[in-house]
């Protein structure tokens, strides 16, 4: 009889279901045969980053022989001058997914819960199974609602019992791209239990440009608890590298140095990243280009009929008014990638990454031709 792995690993990652990335370009162009597939599948930023990120990759690549600094001294001094933090308030992560896994491995065990929203990002089961710790999932904001399909902070709230020992927030959250004002945020923060751990996950936050949004790093004075992530991989598009940060009091981020990967950011994406940080104009660019963006994909979709939620990042969840894996299928035929959101509770919704103009036009296209079908 062979041995069952399956049945040995531990009850959670038993439970588990895997996170499902977007299609790789690559792959489709394998399937198609062909080699110009277009993905708006993963939120990254279709503009790639600035000349001089690229140059510093290219002027580092000498450097690969060597470990990083593990400490990674001159980000960390950027990022904390960039936030008016303390360096030893910064935790750096294999991206900022990397961060929320560790946070999961320093506080939450069997005996634990965490509490994060449905529709939440899915990276927050993920890491709460991993460690085999308990999950309250709140309902989110019902479709009737002006923030429909948002996090329901006042569920949330209900959710939180003595087990509890993180919440995880996305603002904004992905798939939906809903989002949390100011004084609604900074009161629920305010009113978890102190020794709560409150990780606010701000991948978009650059991109955000709604009258209200605030900016919690400003709080962690006041609020000890509070665990605020961002990341590298959206806006200053270096994805690919794998490079985020958490902001926390400096003594949660000593417990989560504790666990950490002794190298878990390497030398290149260090390098980047704050070649990428210095980089104002790329970023506000960048987040110009994909309010244009955006703008042009929701009038689409007005003249289409096609619902869609409101978004504050660079991608939006449109109803298809049916089945949306079909959809899927037929823009992938047309080399187009975006992203099914069945798993998150959207079956009949495409998560749709905002690109370039040419790329929302391909786009447009292929799915006129689908849904005509
Ligand atoms: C993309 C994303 C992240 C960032 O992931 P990285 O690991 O930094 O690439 C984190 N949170 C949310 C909500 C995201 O959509």
């Amino acid at each position: 009889m062979p041995i069952d792995f399956t049945a040995l690993a531990t009850l959670g990652v038993r439970q588990l279901s895997p996170y499902q990335p977007g299609k790789p370009i690559e792959e489709l162009e394998r399937e198609l045969g062909i080699d110009v597939a277009i993905k708006l599948a993963s939120n990254e930023n279709p503009w790639g980053p600035g000349r001089r990120v690229i140059e510093v990759l290219r002027g580092g690549l000498e450097s690969i022989r060597l470990y990083p600094d593990g400490n990674a001294y001159a980000l960390k001094k950027a990022l904390a001058r960039r936030h008016d933090v303390e360096p030893q308030c910064i935790t750096l992560g294999n991206g900022s997914n990397d961060v929320l896994d560790l946070i999961a491995r320093a506080f939450l065990n069997p005996d634990r819960e965490a509490v994060y929203s449905e529709h939440a990002f899915a990276v927050y089961p993920i890491v709460t199974q991993a460690v085999g710790a308990g999950a309250k999932v709140a309902p989110a904001l019902d479709a009737g609602h002006p923030m429909a399909f948002g996090h329901d902070l006042e569920a949330m709230s209900a959710m939180i019992n003595a087990r509890t020992q993180a919440v995880f927030i996305a603002n904004p959250n992905n798939p939906t791209g809903t989002w949390l004002e100011h004084d609604a945020l900074r009161a629920f923060v305010g009113s978890i239990p102190k020794h709560i751990l409150v990780v606010v996950d701000e991948a978009y936050f650059e991109y955000v440009k709604a009258p209200g949004y605030p900016n919690t790093i400003d709080w962690l004075k006041h609020y000890p608890n509070l665990i605020v992530t961002r990341t590298f991989s959206k806006v200053y598009a270096l994805a690919g590298l794998r490079i985020g940060y958490g902001i926390s009091d400096p003594v949660v981020a000593e417990m989560l140095n504790r666990v950490r990967q002794p190298f878990n950011v390497n030398s290149l994406a260090q390098q980047a990243a704050l070649a990428a940080l210095n980089d104002e104009g790329h970023v506000l660019r960048s987040v110009e280009l994909n309010l244009g963006g955006m703008e042009r994909l929701r009038t689409a979709f007005d003249e289409r009929q096609l619902r869609y939620i409101p978004s504050v990042g660079n991608f939006i969840c449109v109803d298809m008014g049916r089945l949306a894996l079909p959809v899927y299928q037929g823009l992938l035929s047309h080399g187009v990638i975006v992203r099914p959101v069945a798993n998150y509770g959207f079956p009949n919704h495409l998560r749709i990454t905002v690109g370039t103009q040419e790329q929302i036009q391909y786009l447009l296209h292929a799915l006129d031709r689908v849904l005509r079908l």
